[in-house]
């Protein structure tokens, strides 16, 4: 059985097929910048070397489109024909409240998704796209729709409801979710393997930084808190997103800026972040080049990033009374170590301390970057989405 997961994000699209006989990868890759400038698709097999492909990816369609063509091409591929896929399992990033596990895609899990686009504008309309393109190319193959808020439905009561009107909650279902669900979870699963411990006596603080970027507090296996909220505009500062502000700031900007209120949401969600703070880009290499140079919003924008990021690890170490492990993972927590750095300077009387050394030598692999003493490890894992959802597809199928 091969299964072929797609993860969408908002400025790159993650893929691999999976042979789920032995989970061996068969072949992966990453479309990146997606929609900005110099734009490529990485196609790498075991046992050759990566292809780098430069191409303009204009939107996801175009990308997956790339993908396909690469799993069958005569020179760089891995199957002779889309015949033997025996499924596409998609990350899909908000279910709302309808979705606690994974599901078949048909005609009214698809409206489902599109229901939820007001829930993140930025997440699901790639993933649609994702899914619509590749039934199209492939009609006859199961879809199956993972959705990364379903880790989080272990949140107690008090930390999903907003401190509004109870009605409002009964009448729309309007409460935290949380996203990245399925990394967190992975990450946490990797963790415990990594401390030698069951991940039911542990209690992790799992950063999850990419250009989407959330927290999670794990206790026992179990998602108890996370900083994503309703949509995934809640929390950190991201790439384009603003993260947690005053609310009565989007009144604010609608009298002074004359904007409608699809104005302040597109502005919050796709011009805010790390970009509209450096004036620079959404991404964090284009920030460090700025920062480096003397542009002093770009250091600025990696300066609130980080300082928002320590804040959440203070706040979950105060949930959890203590945490085990706090883990980085997602683009910018497996490969950025200025980043973790900066994170966790000076949180020493916490129990967290790194071996700069370690640090700068943990690039995309699993390592304990802690000095030996340290209370609180800190673990840089990275995320595999893609087999998590692999496994779920497996499940569903049978
Ligand atoms: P993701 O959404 O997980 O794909 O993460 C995207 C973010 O990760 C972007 O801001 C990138 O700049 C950052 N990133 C990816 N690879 C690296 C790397 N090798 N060094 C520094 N940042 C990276």
């Amino acid at each position: 059985m091969k299964i072929l997961v797609i993860n969408t994000g908002s400025s790159s699209l993650k893929y691999q097929l999976i042979d789920m006989t032995n989970e061996a990868v068969l072949a992966k890759g990453v479309c990146d910048r997606i929609g900005l400038e110099h734009s490529f698709l990485k196609h790498s097999r075991p046992g050759h070397d990566a292809v780098v492909i430069e191409k303009d990816l204009y939107n996801h369609k175009i990308a997956i489109q790339e993908v396909l063509n690469a799993l069958t091409s005569k020179e760089i591929g891995v199957i002779s024909s889309m015949d033997e896929i025996s499924a596409v399992g998609h990350r899909v990033v908000h279910g709302g409240e309808k979705f606690k596990d994974a599901a078949i895609i048909d005609n009214s899990v698809m409206k489902a998704i599109s229901d939820c686009i007001d829930l993140a504008p930025l997440h699901n309309p790639p993933n649609i796209t994702g899914i619509e393109a590749c039934k199209q190319i492939m009609p006859d193959i199961p879809m199956i729709a993972v959705f990364d808020t379903a880790f989080h439905q272990t949140m107690p009561e008090y930390a999903y409801i907003y401190a509004l009107p109870y009605e409002i909650y009964e009448k729309y279902a309007l409460r935290k979710y949380g996203f990245h669900g399925t990394s967190h979870k992975y990450v946490a699963e990797r963790a415990a393997v990594m401390l030698g411990k069951p991940l039911s006596e542990l209690k992790l603080i799992t950063c999850h930084l990419g250009n989407g970027a959330s927290i999670c507090a794990v206790k026992n296996g179990k998602s108890v808190e996370t900083s994503m909220g309703f949509t995934p505009l809640q929390g950190l500062a991201m790439g384009t997103r603003s993260g947690t502000i005053d609310p009565d700031v989007i009144k604010f900007l609608m009298d002074k800026e004359k904007m409608t209120i699809k104005d302040v949401s597109d502005f919050l969600n796709k011009k805010s972040g790390v970009l509209g703070v450096s004036g620079v880009s959404s991404d964090f290499r284009d920030i460090h080049t700025a920062a480096d140079s003397g542009n002093s919003r770009a250091q600025l924008a990696l300066d609130i990033f980080c300082y928002r990021v320590k804040r959440f690890i203070g706040d979950y170490m105060a949930v959890l009374n203590g945490a085990d492990a706090v883990v980085f993972t997602a683009g910018i927590g497996e490969n950025n170590d200025i980043i973790r750095r900066m994170v966790v300077a000076e949180m020493d009387n916490l129990g967290i301390k790194i071996d700069e050394q370690k640090n700068v030598q943990a690039r995309g692999k699993e390592m304990d970057i802690s000095v030996p003493d340290a209370k609180v490890r800190t673990l840089v894992i990275p995320t595999n989405e893609e087999l998590a959802i692999a496994r779920e597809a497996k499940k569903l199928l049978k």
